[in-house]
């Protein structure tokens, strides 16, 4: 992650759980500081763990409340791969993208697509809403190597 996308996230992270009214602790602290380092990555819970046991600050129950907290406030986008686990990812307004899941590897690449943002803004005008935000994700196989789309 650049230090500016993890400043952003950090900020916006701490300024967003304290709107909320959630109290700063420990584990929230250990658990913010590694994902605004190491979350541009998608991240399983149970990696998040992994992570933190040497430092003792977080227990599995709080990382996967602070986890839930964080997606709940918009933070992190969740998303579950093939295996069925949920893996995390921040979420960075300037950089908004998609994920494409391959089946076959399950593996996750982003995407970006001006014409679907179009097409998600045509149809909050048709429903009559204002879209606040969105996720795609895509599923498939993967024929060819995709074209370079993520800049
Ligand atoms: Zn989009």
């Amino acid at each position: 992650v650049s230090g500016a996308l993890r400043d952003r996230w950090l900020a916006r992270a701490e300024h967003r759980l304290t709107q909320a009214g959630l109290r700063a602790g420990a584990a929230r602290t250990a658990v913010v500081e590694l994902l605004a380092r190491e979350g541009h990555c998608l991240m399983s819970a149970q990696e998040v763990c992994d992570r933190l046991r040497a430092t003792g600050t977080a227990s599995p129950a709080s990382v996967y409340r602070v986890l839930d907290q964080l997606c709940d406030l918009g933070l992190l986008h969740r998303l579950y791969g093939k295996d069925g686990v949920a893996r995390y990812e921040i979420v960075d307004p300037e950089n908004h993208h998609h994920h494409l899941v391959d089946e076959g590897s399950g593996e996750v690449r982003p995407f970006k697509d001006e014409q679907l943002e179009e097409a998600i803004e045509k149809v909050g005008r048709r429903l009559g809403v204002r879209i606040t935000g969105h996720e795609v994700t895509l599923r498939g196989s993967l024929e060819r190597p995709p074209k370079r789309s993520q800049g």
